[in-house]
């Protein structure tokens, strides 16, 4: 499952982190970048970094399933909600006015907010390096 847009989780950077070795570092790099945009996990690869990414990622899709309700998700509904705040947003990134690779992202969070899910006001037009930055900020 490929994701919309690339968020650098934490719980990868601080895997990155703690692996000392330089050739795996690279190849754990390499899993999340295969993973991120094909949605698949490279088989010829260390076993070890191999679950250990894996295990990551299962913590991480059990919490994204309970933030995104996938339904909500591809429906019509979210994709005019996004549209919307695209169009007040003048296509460009609120933060630092980037017009590339743009995201938009819930200012109060879906979990904790079911009612302002779909209320343009809680929407902003981000970039994706912005909202990685939000997303690092907010932890
Ligand atoms: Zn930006
Ligand atoms: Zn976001």
């Amino acid at each position: 499952m490929a994701r919309d847009s690339f968020i650098f989780y934490r719980e990868y950077k601080e895997a990155i982190d703690s692996i000392k070795d330089k050739k795996k570092k690279l190849m754990f790099y390499e899993i999340i970048t295969e993973y991120t945009f094909y949605g698949t996990i490279p088989e010829n690869i260390d076993v070890g970094i191999r679950a250990m990414f894996i295990l990551i990622k299962d913590k991480l899709d059990k919490a994204n399933k309970s933030y995104w309700n996938y339904e909500d998700r591809r429906s019509s509904k979210y994709k005019n909600w996004k549209k919307q705040v695209l169009i007040r947003d003048s296509y460009t990134c609120q933060r630092c006015g980037s017009k590339e690779n743009l995201v938009v992202h819930h200012i109060e969070k879906f979990s904790e907010n079911k009612k302002l899910r779909f209320d343009v006001n809680n929407g902003i037009t981000l970039c994706q390096k912005c909202h990685k930055e939000v997303h690092e900020y907010e932890g």
